[in-house]
């Protein structure tokens, strides 16, 4: 018999304030056994400039992958090896940072709604120091894919053998965003092993096969291991992130937007950073 993933823990989004004064939601942001790979998912949605237009000027990262995914508004973006691009509503940026990158994300929209998600991934130690690369994906380059009762965009990952277009990436993520229709259900694998979330963008559903509880926006189901997730709805649709990835299971060494695996490198990745030294490759 299939092993449906049960809900280990739900929990809601925090606002926090980050980069020069950005006020956002925090899904979560930390080391996590049921959440490695991954450390960190902001959803920056508001209507208010206010609250977003300070941005994220110049800033490192190293050791750990940044996936922005831009729902509605504009960001651009900048970097140390000389990349500067439009990230536009629907369109997602997958950044390896590697062994470093200095960049700035700053929203371009001053008025009206701007909203997306930024989910850091991070990388085991072999990984850590590599070569930085970019998967820029636009919204016309992921598949849609239609399943009874619900339809997938597919960043990364595979439905009905249909293939995300980010692929190669080191701890074999999924990143998927599903809308399930009224009263429909929507079953879908997840390698044993690997852990999986999901966050509430829209609309409520039940999230195990329990059906106790209708979790709605802002809520993250974080599951325990098993087989697939059967996710399903009562009278309105739901719309969600979900995301799965193989544990990395080492050692975290964690300060603001670098993540190595001692202290040790974390100290020098400062000290190179105040030296001009940080970054090792510029394309
Ligand atoms: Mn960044």
């Amino acid at each position: 018999m299939t092993e449906i993933r049960k809900i280990h823990k739900v929990r809601q989004s925090r606002s926090t304030m980050e980069g020069a004064g950005v006020k956002l939601k925090r899904a979560f942001g930390e080391d996590h056994p049921k959440l490695d790979p991954f450390l960190l998912l902001d959803d920056f949605g508001s209507d208010n400039p206010d609250d977003y237009m300070a941005g994220f000027p110049f800033h490192p990262h190293r050791g750990i992958e940044t996936i922005t995914y831009v729902l509605e508004g504009e960001v651009q973006h900048k970097d140390s090896m000389g990349n500067e691009g439009i990230i536009s509503s629907g369109d997602v940026q997958w950044m390896t940072a590697g062994n470093g990158i200095i960049h700035e994300e700053m929203p371009i929209r001053s008025e009206g709604l701007m909203w997306g998600f930024q989910l850091w991934a991070n990388l085991p130690a072999k990984n850590k120091m590599m070569n930085p690369r970019y998967r820029d994906v636009k919204k016309e380059d992921i598949p849609e894919v239609e399943v009874d009762g619900a339809k997938v965009k597919i960043i990364c990952g595979e439905v009905n053998g249909i293939k995300g277009p980010v692929q190669d990436i080191v701890t074999d993520p999924e990143y998927l965003d599903v809308t399930i229709n009224p009263n429909s259900e929507f079953v879908h694998s997840i390698k044993k092993g690997h852990n999986v979330f999901a966050y509430v963008i829209q609309g409520e559903g039940y999230f195990d096969e329990e059906k106790e509880i209708l979790l709605n926006k802002e809520n993250l189901i974080i599951y325990e291991d098993g087989e697939e997730v059967k996710i399903s709805t009562a009278d309105s649709s739901v719309r969600f992130l979900l995301i799965s990835g193989k544990p990395i299971k080492e050692p975290v060494a964690w300060y603001g937007p670098i993540v190595m695996n001692t202290k040790e490198e974390i100290r020098l990745a400062f000290e190179e950073y105040r030296e001009g030294t940080f970054v090792k490759y510029t394309g």
